[in-house]
């Protein structure tokens, strides 16, 4: 977020000619320029919205993969409903990591899968 703040003074410092321009009514070559800086302003707004949103959401959902993925192989019978730990984000994450069962994971010789070692079962596809 503080690396959107100074790129936002800077569409506004050089968005607001583009508008002064986009609204002058004597000068059409003027206004038509001014109306593009104010169009590719309007992106930049929006890209930067966009990114914004979009960096949070795909660390949430890579969280909620991780926590059901690493749930399963530890065999915890709640892991389709522990994974929504991964909406609070990074701090989901923490207290996943602070509560789950401890001990290694290792990948399961029937199914390739994870699976903590110590398990009586695989809980991915059953097999001692
Ligand atoms: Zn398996």
């Amino acid at each position: 977020m503080k690396l959107f703040k100074p790129l936002l003074v800077l569409c506004v410092v050089l968005g607001a000619p583009a508008v002064a321009l986009a609204l002058d009514d004597g000068n059409a070559a003027g206004a038509a320029c001014g109306a593009l800086g104010c169009g590719a302003m309007a992106i930049v707004y929006i890209l930067i919205i966009a990114v914004s949103l979009a960096v949070p959401i795909a660390i949430i959902v890579v969280v909620i993969k991780f926590i059901r993925k690493d749930a399963t192989a530890r065999g915890m019978p709640n892991a389709n409903s522990i994974k929504w730990l991964g909406l609070l984000g990074i701090i989901g994450l923490v207290i996943y990591l602070l509560q789950r069962p401890q001990g290694n994971v290792m990948p399961c010789p029937s199914c390739g899968q994870g699976r903590m070692q110590g398990l009586p079962a695989c809980p991915n596809c059953g097999q001692p």
